[in-house]
């Protein structure tokens, strides 16, 4: 399979963001990092994490935004506790995502990966719908990035584990691998 010609998930909502940067000399994706998201913290469906997606979250919406202001971040994807898909960069460029990380000794793993945003907290669980449409996603990009190892799907706390502790312990990486699997046996 060949990735998409504008590097876009088929199945998402595109809406995109500034906040992105060309990767250098074309760098293939090699790593998908996982987060969770929820502003604010543990309220769903408020559209505040795709606002600040896209700079226009006003901060004045709920005093915790405050620390949020002048940030410039962005998921590749964000799915919403119903499943939904929405991308912000295309896979060709760099989202804001992981920010100070590295991953087996190389450094801020923006440059070389696809982030996806969850919504969600670090201490809850996550949807079916949730679960279904990241192995859906995951599946595509293996597929399409073949530089993408299948090992190479991680957690932020495992790229930023000083800073940062998301999708949380409420993450099953045992139903995304055992879906992942289910999906690949069938391609043979
Ligand atoms: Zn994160």
């Amino acid at each position: 399979m060949m990735a998409d010609t504008h590097h876009r998930l088929p199945t998402a909502l595109w809406t995109p963001s500034p906040n992105c940067a060309p990767r250098l000399e074309n760098c293939a994706p090699e790593l998908i990092v996982l987060h969770c998201v929820s502003l604010p913290e543990g309220e769903y469906a408020t559209g505040a994490p795709e606002r600040l997606f896209l700079n226009q979250l006003d901060i004045n919406e709920h005093p915790s935004f405050h620390d949020l202001d002048g940030m410039r971040v962005s998921p590749h994807l964000f799915i919403d506790r119903l499943g939904n898909v929405q991308q912000f960069v295309g896979f060709n460029h760099q989202a804001w995502h992981a920010g100070i990380s590295s991953w087996q000794r190389r450094n801020s793993c923006n440059g070389y990966s696809i982030g996806i945003e969850l919504e969600g907290t670090a201490a809850s669980d996550f949807t079916q719908a949730q679960y279904q449409s990241l192995t859906t996603a995951c599946r595509w990009l293996l597929a399409c990035y073949p530089s993408i190892g299948f090992d190479a799907i991680v957690g932020h706390m495992e790229v930023a584990p000083t800073r940062k502790n998301d999708p949380g312990s409420g993450f099953d990486w045992v139903t995304l691998y055992q879906a992942l699997h289910a999906h690949t046996a069938k391609l043979y």
